[in-house]
């Protein structure tokens, strides 16, 4: 590969159940390339909790810290740890999620040809915030429904939660939308989506951000749809859509859907980006009821790592990599089960490293 010698660190955290099935042969795949990536391996969960006593010690958190960015696998249970600090402790508010028709793969819609659009989801607030509670316990607060009328605690027994959309959390995230609209081909479009009808305080602050926004881009189109509608459009004309910026909840709900859309949420790709870190992974879980099979779809995780090596500044070695796998899903013949196909994961890989000539 013709790339700049520039020495990156990757920290890689494999994940649990079907995900090191994934995240392996990736990692062997891209040190093939010969980019000179140093690989580091921070222990999280069961097997940090059996050596150092803790699910996720100072010196994986360390190992994190130290490195250009982190790959990340599924996780289930103790490895959570790791993930709230990739997310909350590195400030990494922006889940980009492309969703992108590679010709061959198994879309469940008649005209799949085009598709081509990122959701960029806020990824720190909104109802993930994690305040939730009794509603018994909002009685000193006497807050009354704008549409019960009347005090939510009167409801009657039940629990609530907290849904924080903030200024700085949707600046951030929506200025990112407009950015990366910027830097793509094609139709220079971010749209909004949030239900400001329902939600004026708080999702209509995110539209009010959001328009304010847009008028510093004169360059790009900017249309907004209240989420349910927009959930149709997505459906009916993906076609339309470039770039779309949204409030946590919908974005983590639409992002899955949109997988749907072209094929299966083992093509979903995803890389979570802050100010100052990057960490990738693919959109699915840890997929346990194929886990040991060798079928899990690596298509994800691949293309998170297109996408790892593009933040690194590896620009030929990504585009290589995606064009590698696209043709894979051209030819038609090594596709995995998911897929229609009756390949392993490894046999993807393979079909994936020859083409690439390594
Ligand atoms: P988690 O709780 O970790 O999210 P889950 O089972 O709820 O796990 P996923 O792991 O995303 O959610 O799996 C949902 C379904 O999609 C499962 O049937 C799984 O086997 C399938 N799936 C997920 N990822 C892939 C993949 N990469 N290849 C093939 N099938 C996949």
């Amino acid at each position: 590969m013709n790339q700049t010698r520039v020495s990156k660190t990757i920290a890689v955290i494999e994940g649990d159940d079907a995900a090191p099935e994934v995240i392996q042969p990736t990692v062997e795949l891209i040190d093939r390339m010969d980019l000179g990536i140093t690989w580091t391996y921070p222990l999280v969960g069961e097997a940090a909790k059996a050596e150092t006593g803790k699910s996720f010690p100072d010196v994986s958190r360390a190992l994190i810290d130290q490195a250009d960015t982190t790959l990340f696998g599924s996780t289930s249970g103790s490895s959570g740890s790791s993930l709230l600090y990739l997310r909350w402790g590195k400030k990494t508010f922006a889940n980009v999620r492309p969703c992108l028709h590679l010709p061959g793969c198994s879309s469940p819609l008649a005209n799949p040809e085009g598709i081509d659009f990122v959701i960029v989801r806020e990824n720190l607030e909104d109802l993930y915030v994690g305040v939730e509670g009794q509603l018994a316990d909002l009685a000193p607060l006497n807050l009354v429904g704008r549409t019960i009328r009347k005090p939510i605690h009167e409801l009657g027994v039940g629990r609530f939660a907290i849904k924080a959309i903030t200024r700085e959390g949707s600046e951030r995230v929506i200025r990112f939308a407009f950015e990366l609209a910027r830097t793509r081909d094609g139709q220079k479009r971010v749209t909004s989506t949030q239900k400001h009808n329902m939600l004026p305080v708080t999702d209509g602050y995110f539209l009010e951000i959001a328009r304010e926004i847009a008028t510093e881009y004169p360059d790009i189109e900017y249309e907004t749809f209240i989420v349910d509608d927009f959930a149709c459009r997505m459906i009916v004309q993906p076609q339309h859509f470039d770039v779309i910026v949204m409030p946590n909840l919908y974005g983590d709900i639409l992002s899955d859907g949109a997988a749907g859309l072209v094929g299966s949420l083992g093509l979903a790709a995803s890389g979570c980006y802050g100010e100052d870190y990057a960490y990738f992974e693919p959109a699915h879980g840890t997929a346990p009821d194929i886990a040991g099979k060798g079928i899990i779809n690596p298509t994800a995780t691949l293309l998170s790592a297109c996408m790892m090596l593009k933040y690194l500044d590896f620009e030929d070695a990504a585009t290589h990599l995606q064009e590698a796998i696209a043709s894979v899903y051209a030819e038609g013949k090594r596709l995995t089960p998911d897929q229609g196909g009756t390949a392993s994961t490894l046999d993807f890989c393979a079909a994936t490293a020859e083409r690439l000539n390594i």
